[in-house]
């Protein structure tokens, strides 16, 4: 068996959508689970659409999203060059073995025309599509249009003698098309580039591509991709066409609703490997509620069996979720390094020891990467505030207030405080006030951590030590002074 050749052939239109994403984590996955290759390619021949950079964006993002190629810009292997437009001439070469066979023809038709034929199919409630009128003209009318330069574009011919147009596709089975439904696709434009369908097929056959991994937007081109392949006698790759993606209300995945940007959740401090487990369970089932996967065990479980036809929808908040159990599985050194570029200049101050006690306490509530700048806040704010009502009124009763003077009153007895003898002196608090449990617990919890619920208290204390904790304790006895 040859080796599988699968692609990746975005067209470089500003950024990589999480959706292009999804397609080259899938193709990518496909290939290093059957030991093939993967090829990036990059289809630019839209010469209305290039954006500058937009290519070194895409490269970057899938760097750091982890998906390496073994053939592409920059890695060039035996069927490049891998950029659609360093390939013209061969796609002029194949539009003209088309129209040497008679299977694709000029077509004159001004954008005017095309525009009245649209509104006069409308008007007769029919399907809107070229009517295929410049495949009627004799040779002569042809010859004498093309010699006085009349800006015309290359039609490719739709078998209308047939019955269908039948997709054998791995994910949705056979898809069939009826020649009605398939309009006569232009394959090269009046500025002599190809479209998307040319290009693609001439660089899937000549980079030998073994599956056609790609979203199911592409389906409906499928069968003239399949109608080009006949005409030039070349092997048809395998089709996979993934399920859309949709927002929470099921609508089509967009901008709208939220980022689309590989590059968005880079810079929101989301991380390549939870954005690329995310990704991966994106219609593809999982055999069991297993969610957390690393990418070598995406490598070893992927198939595209387990990949479904319906949408998969994008749940921001499941990549939060998911977000946080991958920071909270970081070694404290790959974290430290993955937060330099969000701690705030005042840490450069703190003595480095200092500062990995400070995230060790607070690591397991981060979401993401950027949410580290709050959580310091109750470290370094000389004043910070019990920021929910209920508690800062609490903190006033009269129990509380025991506690608070009972902690004050052993505190001063002892040279310092650390997690060591933290629970001793609370102990002492005990017996002094006669107050235990919850009841003893929660104020001093409340008064150092300032909230009911959060980090761990006696962490919190060694990294405060004994006069920052009497001064928080202290602050709130003088409240009711
Ligand atoms: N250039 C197309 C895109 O931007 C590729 C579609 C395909 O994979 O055939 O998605």
């Amino acid at each position: 068996m040859p080796e599988n050749r699968l692609r990746f052939a975005p067209s470089p239109t500003g950024f990589l959508h999480v959706g292009g994403l999804r397609t080259a984590l899938f193709n990518y996955l496909f290939a290093r689970h059957t030991g093939g290759r993967f090829i990036l390619r990059i289809e630019d021949t839209d010469q209305s659409r290039k954006v500058d950079g937009a290519v070194e964006n895409l490269m970057e993002s899938l760097r750091w999203a982890g998906l390496d190629f073994d053939e592409g810009p920059g890695v060039e292997g035996d069927f490049g060059p891998y950029v659609q437009s360093q390939r013209l001439e061969q796609y002029s070469k194949y539009a003209q073995q088309l129209i040497d066979q008679e299977n694709a023809y000029p077509c004159f038709c001004t954008e005017a025309d095309l525009q009245q034929m649209r509104e006069e199919q409308l008007a007769r409630k029919e399907d809107t599509r070229y009517d295929g009128r410049c495949r009627h003209l004799s040779p002569d009318e042809v010859s004498e249009k093309l010699a006085a330069g009349t800006p015309h574009v290359i039609r490719m011919k739709i078998d209308h003698n047939r019955d269908a147009y039948v997709v054998n596709d791995l994910i949705r089975g056979e898809v069939r098309f009826t020649p009605d439904q398939i309009d006569d696709q232009v394959l090269v434009k009046s500025d002599g580039f190809p479209t998307y369908h040319l290009a693609n097929v001439v660089d899937d056959h000549l980079m030998e591509i073994s599956h056609v991994i790609r979203g199911e937007e592409w389906l409906p081109s499928t069968p003239k991709h399949i109608q080009l392949y006949e005409y030039f006698g070349w092997e048809i790759p395998e089709f996979a066409h993934l399920p859309l993606l949709l927002n929470t209300d099921r609508s089509k995945l967009s901008k709208r609703q939220g980022d689309v940007a590989t590059e968005d959740y880079k810079g929101k401090g989301f991380l390549p490997d939870s954005l690329i487990n995310f990704v991966a369970l994106l219609g593809w089932n999982t055999q069991d509620d297993q969610e957390i996967y690393s990418m070598a065990e995406l490598i070893e479980q992927f198939s595209l069996e387990r990949v479904g036809k319906s949408g998969a929808v994008f749940d921001v908040n499941k990549l939060r979720w998911m977000n946080q159990q991958y920071i909270k599985q970081k070694s404290e050194e790959a974290l430290l390094e993955l937060l330099q570029p969000y701690l705030p200049d005042y840490t450069k101050e703190t003595a480095p020891e200092q500062l990995l006690k400070i995230i060790n306490i607070v690591r397991d509530s981060l979401i993401t990467l950027p949410d580290i700048a709050s959580r310091l806040d109750l470290f370094y704010n000389d004043n910070p505030e019990i920021e929910d009502e209920a508690l800062r009124d609490q903190v006033k009763s009269e129990p509380y207030q025991q506690v608070y003077k009972g902690f004050t009153s052993q505190l001063e007895q002892v040279d310092s405080l650390t997690s060591e003898n933290f629970g001793a002196i609370m102990k002492a608090v005990q017996k002094e006030t006669g107050i235990k449990g919850k009841n003893l617990w929660i104020p001093i919890r409340i008064a150092i951590t300032l909230v009911e619920q959060g980090p761990d208290l006696s962490s919190v204390v060694d990294v405060f030590g004994k006069e920052k904790c009497l001064q928080m304790v202290q602050r709130l006895i003088d409240i009711n002074n």
